[in-house]
């Protein structure tokens, strides 16, 4: 197979000769630099490059080109290979045109002129894009593929468990790719053991459960210590500043997640507001970036481990695992975050995972290529998941009880989605029910005040509606308010029960809970900002609390 390309493009020839030199001197061996000298000519190397069956790494580009100029042919490029990384090469006078064409290009990066000396202001930056670019990529003839049904609720499970944990694989679904069968039939695999995961080895897991998956994958499913400083659970953001944080700090910390790193944040598919990230970063790639940090920091990470229960002896905390493992801790932080409400309309719950999904919107988009889809709900999780699958799918109805979307949703995602033409926004509407046999074929829609039922048809809803907290682990000491958030600091010290449960002298450190070594973090703790950044910021303050707690006992 050919070296994946870098292709370099900008119309003034000594600037294009001296980037062409500077990435051969240092990614020749893995990549192969290619250079055009305007738009037109790039768009056209790209076009043959794709024929070939060449992969794409990056696309670097000048702004200012006669002709095609750089935001236009990374939009055009974008179409046909839709993971290389984009990087703009602007003058210093151009860094505004840059900013306002990223949300046009989707660009990933923006490079000032002039990059000297190369090694720190170059090569980091496209080190850290090409890290990323191989994250995603996987050629086609090679990973795991899997084999199931498009309408099987078995096939999305795990397929969410593995795109949500950033392992690469081939969908492939047995109704749509004829070959398919012929890689049943060498295997002996039967239509009842269905989904099937194919290895590069050659061996199959038949209907397999997430954590046989991840076994597979070589993933430690068991704690290496017997005593831990700090057990973490849940991996969203708040974890995973607190792991990061402890790590970092010395303490013995072990993080656990029930499905993957990353948590709501890691299923976003473009997070734009969060600090260092001028151009937004996917949830998954922000992701991937902390979990590498809190490795490397000396983190314990085991995932899909979930915890169903706590008892505190003596001032040690005993995690009950659902597997029926136990973990043994001095101190927890609790940061489970918050799921999304079921939707109670009739016909949602039988076709869930068969054409109703909660969230998933990334897992998801690419079935729906050119198919009619709904997104209940007005946040900015719905607004993110519809731009998303507006890429692939040919319709997208977002569905909202209010009369807009302006009071729910950020203002640059409402002008985002105002300029998108495939999406539909269907204001004072309500999902009624969802109709199909074995998988979603219809939505029944109630319109407008009074209202009039619409009967429209439908190839899936995503589902983004209302929250609850993931607290219903923590034990019954912990205070939580009336929808099961869970109090901390000076919230817990102005409740009615706080003199019936705080027994210490001292009061609670602002994110400890009312069992003292217990903390909370993140979307799971009343009054929480619901941001990536605020639940970050909490799980790097709860280990300075850690650290005195431990100081303490
Ligand atoms: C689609 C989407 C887009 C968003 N976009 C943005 C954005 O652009 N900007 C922004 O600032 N915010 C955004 N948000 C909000 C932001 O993602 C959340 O505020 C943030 O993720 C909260 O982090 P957390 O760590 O508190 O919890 P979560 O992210 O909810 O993570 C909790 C983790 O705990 C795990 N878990 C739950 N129960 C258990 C258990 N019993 N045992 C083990 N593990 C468990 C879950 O699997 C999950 O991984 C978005 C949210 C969504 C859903």
């Amino acid at each position: 197979m050919n070296k994946p390309v870098l292709l370099v493009v900008d119309d003034d020839e000594q600037v294009l000769a001296a980037v062409r030199r500077d990435l051969r001197s240092r990614y020749r061996e893995k990549y192969t630099i290619v250079s055009a000298a305007s738009g037109e000519e790039a768009l056209a190397t790209v076009k043959e490059l794709k024929a070939r069956g060449d992969s794409m790494a990056m696309i670097i580009s000048d702004q200012r080109m006669p002709g095609i100029q750089g935001t236009e042919l990374l939009t055009q490029t974008r179409e046909i290979y839709p993971i290389a990384r984009r990087i703009m090469l602007t003058a210093y006078s151009d860094i505004d045109a840059a900013v306002k064409a990223i949300n046009k290009a989707h660009l990933d990066y923006y490079l000032s002129k002039p990059w000297y000396p190369p090694e720190e202001c170059l090569y980091p930056v496209v080190d850290d894009q090409l890290d990323a670019w191989q994250a995603e990529f996987l050629p086609e003839a090679k990973g795991l593929r899997l084999v199931g049904h498009q309408w099987s609720p078995q096939s999305h499970e795990i397929k969410d468990f593995l795109a949500a944990n950033l392992i690469p694989y081939h969908w492939l679904d047995v109704e749509r790719e004829i070959e398919t069968r012929a890689l049943l039939e060498a295997a002996a695999v039967t239509p009842k053991e269905l989904p099937a995961l194919f290895f590069e080895d050659g061996s199959v897991l038949r209907n397999p459960e997430p954590r046989q998956v991840a076994e597979r994958l070589g993933r430690s499913l068991s704690a290496a210590l017997n005593l831990y400083d700090l057990v973490i659970v849940g991996a969203g953001p708040s974890g995973l500043g607190a792991a990061v944080y402890g790590a970092s700090e010395g303490l013995k910390t072990l993080m656990l997640d029930r499905h993957a790193p990353g948590g709501q944040a890691g299923s976003s598919s473009r997070i734009e507001n969060y600090l260092g990230f001028p151009t937004g970063v996917s949830g998954s790639e922000l992701t991937r970036r902390a979990v590498t940090q809190a490795q490397r920091l000396g983190a314990e990470f085991l995932v899909p481990v979930e915890v169903c229960g706590v008892s505190v002896d003596a001032g040690y905390k005993h995690l009950r695992c659902s597997d029926g493992r136990e973990i043994v801790t001095r101190t927890i932080l609790a940061a489970t975050g918050m799921a999304y409400r079921e939707h109670t309309a009739p016909g949602v719950s039988e076709h869930t995972g068969a054409g109703v999904y909660y969230g998933a919107a990334v897992t998801e988009a690419p079935a729906f290529k050119d198919r009619s889809v709904y997104v209940v709900g007005g946040g900015n999780s719905a607004g993110q998941g519809a731009m998303y699958l507006a890429r692939y799918a040919k319709d997208v109805h977002i569905v909202v009880r209010r009369d807009s979307l302006k009071d729910t949703m950020s203002q640059y995602l409402v002008e985002q989605i105002e300029k998108t033409p495939n999406i539909h926004l269907r204001a004072l509407t309500e999902i009624e029910g969802v109709e199909g046999e074995g998988h979603v074929e219809r939505v029944v829609l109630k319109a407008g005040t009074p209202g009039t039922t619409v009967v429209e048809n439908a190839d899936a809803l995503f589902v983004f509606i209302g929250t609850k907290p993931l607290s219903e682990w923590l034990p019954a000491g912990v205070v939580r308010d009336g929808k099961g958030f869970v109090l901390t600091g000076r919230d817990l010290v102005a409740s009615e029960v706080y003199a019936k449960t705080w027994k210490e002298k001292r009061e609670p450190w602002s994110l400890e809970t009312s069992v003292p070594g217990i903390f909370a973090a993140g979307d799971i703790r009343a009054g929480a900002m619901n941001r990536v950044a605020s639940a970050v910021g909490e799980g790097a303050m709860v280990v300075r609390f850690v650290h005195e707690y431990l100081a303490l006992t």
